[in-house]
């Protein structure tokens, strides 16, 4: 099925400026969920839902993640309107069909431009880090697998592992000073998130430290137990390397 009729556009009220926009959304039930990848980005076979995760105003600046979108405090509003909206441009939405992976990141830049200038909380920061993080992870695979592409490829990745570090700092810090769910994560799922970080950052005491806690806990899925035991196993690789 086309992407084009998978989504619809929802209607919004920006809580900084009360204009009224439109954001593409992905249909209820309509993405087919394929798997999800070692840092728990989906992945779906018709769509990528990841795209479709950020409202912007083009009146006046203002963007977050959809859940965030409406629950903005009086301060975090006025800082938005002196730092965000008193630079910015008003402009026209363009019209669309779809949003393609560049323009979702370029939504996501903005929400966390804008979640970084409204001064919050570690968790939904660090969740805006997370999905533009697997937005990079998704333009990359959207290229071909040949040497002209490559370099791109690289460079992609990289962004994309930026992004990721950034978000394992602020999970971090949010799982030390917040309250569940973090960032929609329960306390085992983003134990595994930062085990495997720690293990891309070479931590693999630490690694270990956040696996354990996962394993054996009786609130892990099936499924998170199952890939939990697997990143065990390449964590104790690196810990005790076989001759
Ligand atoms: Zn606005």
């Amino acid at each position: 099925m086309d992407e084009k009729s998978l989504v619809l556009d929802r209607k919004y009220t920006c809580p900084v400026c009360d204009h009224k926009l439109t954001a593409k959304a992905v249909k209820t039930n309509s993405a087919k969920f394929v798997e999800t990848k070692w840092d728990l980005r989906p992945i779906h076979s018709n769509i990528n839902v990841n795209k479709y995760d950020a409202i912007c105003c083009t009146n006046c600046g203002f963007a977050a993640l959809t859940k965030n979108f409406t629950n903005t405090t009086q301060t975090q509003r006025r800082l938005i309107r002196e730092n965000i909206q008193a630079n910015y441009r008003p402009h026209e939405e363009t019209p669309c069909e779809v949003y393609t992976t560049e323009m979702a990141i370029s939504r996501m830049k903005m929400v966390l431009l804008c979640t970084v200038t409204k001064q919050a909380k570690d968790s939904e920061i660090g969740n805006v880090c997370l999905k533009l993080s697997w937005l990079y992870q998704d333009l990359a695979d959207e290229l071909p697998d040949d040497e002209a592409s490559a370099k791109k490829k690289e460079a992609y990745l990289k962004e994309a592992n930026n992004a990721a570090m950034n978000a394992y700092d602020h999970l971090v810090k949010a799982r030390m000073n917040e309250d569940f769910p973090i960032a929609g994560m329960s306390e085992t799922t983003l134990d595994y998130l930062l085990a495997y970080y720690a293990y891309i950052k070479g931590e693999y005491s630490t690694a270990m430290q956040y696996l354990s806690g996962v394993v054996t806990s009786r609130n892990t899925s099936p499924r998170l137990k199952d890939k939990s035991l697997e990143l065990k196993d390449l964590v104790n690789e690196k810990l005790h390397p076989s001759e």
